[in-house]
């Protein structure tokens, strides 16, 4: 049996009922077969698979805290620090009912590659809990984070481990957390990404990762001969990846025509209203019913749909396994020419490869949404050299990033001949210098 092969069962073997991370494993080793078979008895002789797919450490803690009824609520809370081999880990904190261990490795495995690909030097890490923010009241969050924080400060720092936002993650909880971890390590300093203007975040970070989404498909395009200008573009989400990919998609000449939430989705053809949908989701945490009942030209449609619509560009920017083999026929049979990932792994494994059987150019999210963590890592710079750089400096080092970014994946694809296939592209060129450094520092 090939090494891949073997690792890969091992994977499943040993971690049971964590079919989110089995998947992320298989795509990236699946993809990076034919580097590793090239150097098969080098990296079978330092283990170099069973150590990449094995995190350097897992956290798993109670988190208890107080409701507003006097009662005690008890969460689970996790830190996966995947792998230090480039920097020290870098990598969100999710909180949303669905996370257990398996969903934090599948995502912190990721994010290994993501954070190599960046050029920066950032490892790879990956928290959360299962806690809820929707429908807490402000003192309950507070009171959640704080007791989240207490624990997870004994295992991070500015040099060590530098968590930031993710799903259910926004500004409010990462500034109740900041607090708790100078109350309780007496530190000033960039522990955390995302923070406020006030008081150390960097100005683009809250746009950088759908910027970033639409820097890097502009990129992709103009390669292939092509542009962003005046195509009708379906995104799904209405969080903060959707809204900034939205407001950039427009900015480049594009239109957007639809967004989702968890219970509904949203068609509008005269194109998406982006300060409507800040409105409604960023200041009133409200659902998409609303943007339907403010906006005649809009449909408002509960579940899925948004992949049914007729678009030339698809950007899936909610969650994991959102578009699925039946959603990739449905855009290949409407002429869907490019699909790039804002979420993380948002794309089943069958529909990616669907879609790259049919010619659609596919950016997977490590390289597409890799915007948002490399602002973070120029977040921690500023905050190193307690310095703020401007909007457009920060904005301009992103755009730069993204290009590269491209570039990378698409050399690395032409180099194994693969041209044109950018998930072998992203995870060879990510994989690469990670398995390099590896090398270099010894069995540790
Ligand atoms: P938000 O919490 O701001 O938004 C998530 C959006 O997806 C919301 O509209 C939410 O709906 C919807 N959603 C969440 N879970 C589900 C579900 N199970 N089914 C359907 N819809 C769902 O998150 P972000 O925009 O920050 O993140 C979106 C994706 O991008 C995630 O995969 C995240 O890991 C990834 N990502 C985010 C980065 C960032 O900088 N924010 C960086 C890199 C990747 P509702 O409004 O109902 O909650």
């Amino acid at each position: 049996m090939s090494y891949v092969d073997e690792v890969i069962d091992m994977v499943v073997a040993k971690n049971p009922a964590q079919p989110e991370f089995h998947q992320a494993v298989k795509e990236v080793l699946e993809s990076l077969r034919v580097v590793i078979e090239a150097n098969e008895e080098t990296y079978r002789k330092e283990a170099l698979l069973e150590r990449l797919v094995n995190p350097e450490r897992q956290i798993i803690f109670r988190v208890p805290w107080v409701d507003d009824k006097g009662q005690v609520q008890v969460n689970t809370g996790y830190r996966v620090q995947f792998n230090s081999a480039i920097g020290p880990y870098k990598g969100g904190l999710r909180l949303h009912p669905s996370v257990n261990i398996g969903i934090i490795k599948f995502l912190g495995f990721e994010q290994i590659f993501k954070n190599s690909l960046t050029g920066l030097p950032i490892g790879g890490g990956k928290g959360g809990s299962d806690f809820d923010p929707k429908g807490k009241s402000d003192r309950e969050v507070m009171a959640f984070c704080q007791s989240f924080m207490t624990e997870l400060s004994k295992y991070i720092g500015a040099d060590t481990d530098v968590p930031a936002g993710d799903i259910g993650t926004g500004a409010r909880e990462i500034g109740y957390m900041f607090g708790q971890y100078k109350k309780i390590r007496g530190l000033y300093e960039g522990v955390l990404t995302g923070k406020g203007l006030s008081y150390g975040g960097s100005l683009a970070r809250t746009e950088a990762t759908g910027y970033g989404l639409l820097y890097i498909t502009e990129e992709m395009l103009k390669c292939n001969g092509s542009d962003i200008k005046g195509k009708t573009i379906a995104v799904s989400g209405a969080g903060n990846v959707a809204i900034y990919a939205i407001q950039k998609a427009q900015q480049l000449g594009g239109k957007p025509v639809t967004c989702s939430d968890s219970t509904g989705w949203i068609y509008d053809p005269e194109g998406i209203d982006v300060e409507l949908l800040k409105e409604i989701k960023e200041v009133k945490r409200a659902r998409l019913t609303e943007y339907a009942a403010a906006r005649k030209s809009a449909e408002y449609h509960e579940g899925k749909g948004v992949w049914s619509v007729k678009c030339d560009i698809a950007l899936p920017c909610a969650t994991q396994n959102e578009l699925n083999l039946d959603d990739a026929k449905a855009l290949v049979a409407n002429g869907c020419i490019a699909v790039c990932e804002g979420a993380n792994m948002p794309t089943t494994l069958d529909a990616t490869e669907y879609l790259q059987k049919n010619g659609v150019w596919f950016i997977p999210g490590k390289a597409a949404n890799a915007g948002g963590v490399a602002t973070s890592a120029l977040e921690m710079s500023q905050n190193s050299e307690r310095l703020s750089w401007t909007f457009e400096e920060v904005d301009g080092k992103l755009q730069n990033i993204m290009v590269n970014i491209f570039h990378n994946l698409d050399d690395a694809a032409k180099k194994y001949g693969m041209e044109g296939n950018y998930v072998a592209g992203a995870n060879i060129a990510g994989f690469l210098k990670v398995a390099d450094a590896m090398t270099a520092q010894g069995i540790v």
